[in-house]
């Protein structure tokens, strides 16, 4: 197996959601700091290939030239960057996530391309590696891991969405079991416009076992040109032109019984497995592409001249640079270490075990969909932020921050709106607290014990971000104390009190961002002393505790009332007391470090 040996596999396992109980030491997290040489090569070969061939075609791309995108993607197939996650037997490098990942933060560089791109190797690719039969995986993955064959994913319809499960669309089995006849419409697939290869989800009759005679999401394989297959207009987007997007019309499409992909009655496995992928894959690819807008924003700071001096130089303009620039570090920081999580379950079960494979991914739900929602929202700051350094060229076409603001606004509505995952993420936990999985409940008592003791003394620690782990230690105190405040009112209809648990995602995703820079920082100061990594965690712990302690006090001001809603604020103010760092002189570090090297740099 051509799995590239990076030390991921060696990291201890680490439960899903258990960052919020537990304390993470640098040495258990994967960084980039931790990329291997062949992932350095890797790294190198996607960024080159994105500056060098990807970028200059982006006015054909932007044109829906699909021939150049078909092209492209054919090259990237060439250099080995379609088939890291398609096993050696059929065609593929089969490597490790974390290098697929690298991947998809390098090719970022052109938004619609690397949405067609992720799309194909992704959602459009990874049903048939886990769920397709030895035939299914034959016929077709050696071609998509060529890019003689482009995948897509067909899940939502116009009147379902994040409620997937709701499909109209229905398969039935011929009587003499040959064919399955589909009937119905798909509605925003990416890829559809050139794609070779749909995975299609309709609902399908169950013939056996305790849902037999119900109809159940079922996924299916159907090649562009099937009998009755059609795909409609593309869609006039916001941003990602050059991505395809269009409907497709199933009218008594008529696909062999041998396309059925998985069981019936178990697309749902497929639907949400895959997803956690494209989650964490969104993630990185956000991440890159805050990347390229902050280098090109600090580029243009530097060139752009008012009131004689550099933009550069004003206070405002580097604010911006620097909270682009502590983004581009913590979403790298939050986003490897997910999928290095990913990696270190992984390598402990068998590769041809595709049930033990979705387990150790699902594992990670929570993770992946705080790294979907924290990066895309990133980003958006990012880009926002850039086009007002560009000001009014910003405004125009011509510049790249236009598009960039354009593209970007689409990672908080696919694979999962933003809302959604932030119910996934409190649900989830909820969930694993209650049955016992994660010690939720065990942790909250014992802080409540703790706070009802009264003060305690303040834990001296040592070391360069001795106060930075004092305050994470806090948010993740705080953060219990909500969730546990909000549980305890509402107790199982807390599912029901969605701005309550939108608020308790907001501080565990928040947790989960502040360590990962911390533990980052930490790492990173102690391979390359890395001062300016240090100088970012500062900043983010302080803007990640300002708004966890917002969050609790939205909570606790919708759970109680009068001398308790008092008591618990007191409470509330013991848990988030700490000296504010000057954040102001600390950006100013961090910018001028940036813009004296010209692009994002640690
Ligand atoms: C450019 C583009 C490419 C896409 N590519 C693909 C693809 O390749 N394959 C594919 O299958 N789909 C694709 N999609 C579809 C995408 O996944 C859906 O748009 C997305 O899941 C949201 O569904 P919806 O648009 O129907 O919104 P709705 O589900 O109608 O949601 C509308 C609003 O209500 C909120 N909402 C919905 N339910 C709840 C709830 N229970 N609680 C709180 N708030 C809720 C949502 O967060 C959102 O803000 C694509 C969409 C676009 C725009």
């Amino acid at each position: 197996m051509a799995t590239m040996t990076s030390d991921t596999a060696e990291k201890k396992a680490v439960a899903g959601g258990g960052f919020l109980i537990t304390e993470a030491s640098p040495a258990d997290c994967f960084f980039p700091e931790d990329f291997t040489d062949e992932q350095h090569q890797i790294a190198q070969t996607a960024s080159e290939f994105a500056t060098n061939e990807i970028v200059p075609a982006s006015d054909a791309i932007e044109a829906k030239d699909y021939a150049v995108t078909r092209k492209l993607i054919k090259q990237a197939s060439d250099l080995g960057l379609t088939s890291v996650d398609i096993p050696e037997e059929y065609g593929g490098l089969e490597m490790d996530k974390v290098t697929s990942a690298i991947i998809a933060d390098n090719i970022a560089k052109q938004g619609s391309f690397s949405v067609s791109f992720s799309a194909h190797v992704g959602i459009g690719t990874l049903p048939i590696v886990w769920y397709g039969t030895e035939e299914q995986k034959k016929k077709y993955l050696p071609k998509l891991a060529s890019g003689e064959f482009i995948g897509a994913y067909a899940l939502s319809e116009s009147t379902s969405g994040s409620d997937a499960l709701n499909a109209r669309t229905r398969a039935v089995l011929s009587e003499d079991g040959q064919t399955y006849t589909l009937n119905g419409e798909k509605m925003w697939i990416t890829n559809a416009g050139f794609a070779d290869l749909f995975t299609i989800f309709a609902k399908c009759e169950v013939k056996e076992g305790k849902d037999a005679g119900k109809e159940r999401l079922t996924a299916f394989l159907v090649e562009r040109g099937a009998p009755g297959f059609t795909v409609g207009k593309e869609e006039h987007k916001l941003g990602i032109r050059g991505s395809s997007t269009c409907p497709l019309v199933l009218a008594d499409c008529r696909i062999p019984a041998s396309n059925l992909l998985g069981e019936v009655g178990k697309g749902h496995h497929i639907a949400f497995n895959i997803l956690n992928v494209g989650r964490y894959k969104l993630g990185n690819a956000a991440v890159g592409a805050a990347r390229v807008c902050l280098g090109n924003g600090i580029r243009y700071a530097k060139e752009r001249k008012a009131f004689g001096k550099s933009i550069s130089e004003f206070g405002l303009i580097q604010e911006k640079i620097a909270d682009c620039a502590v983004g581009v570090f913590v979403g790298e920081a939050l986003s490897y270490r997910t999928v290095g999580l990913i990696d270190a379950a992984l390598a402990a079960v068998d590769k041809h075990d595709t049930a033990a494979i979705q387990k150790a991914i699902e594992e990670y739900a929570v993770e992946c969909s705080i790294v979907k929602v924290w990066a895309s929202e990133m980003l958006d700051l990012v880009v926002d932020d850039v086009l007002q350094v560009y000001a009014g060229y910003g405004y125009v076409e011509e510049y790249p921050a236009e598009r960039a603001y354009r593209d970007s606004r689409i990672n908080r509505i696919f694979e999962g709106t933003n809302e959604i995952n932030r119910l996934i993420i409190t649900g989830w936990l909820m969930k694993s607290a209650m049955s016992g999985k994660l010690a939720l409940m065990p942790a909250i008592k014992k802080l409540m014990d703790e706070v009802m003791a009264g003060p305690a003394a303040k834990e001296e620690r040592e070391g360069l971000l001795a106060e930075e782990h004092t305050v994470l230690a806090s948010a993740k105190k705080l953060s219990l104390f909500a969730a546990g405040a909000a549980s305890q009112k509402y107790m199982q209809q807390l599912a029901d009190q969605q701005e309550v648990m939108g608020a308790i995602a907001d501080m565990i995703i928040e947790v989960f961002a502040m360590e990962s820079a911390v533990l980052r920082a930490e790492k990173t100061d102690a391979k390359s002393m890395s001062a300016i990594a240090v100088t970012m965690a500062r900043i983010y712990t302080s803007v990640a505790m300002d708004k966890v302690e917002l969050a609790a006090r939205r909570i606790v001001a919708a759970v109680a009332e009068g001398d308790m809603l008092r008591t618990q604020l007191a409470i509330l103010r013991r848990l988030a007391k700490r000296d504010p760092a000057d954040t102001i002189a600390l950006r100013r570090q961090v910018a001028q470090h940036m813009i004296g090297a010209g692009k994002y740099s640690l």
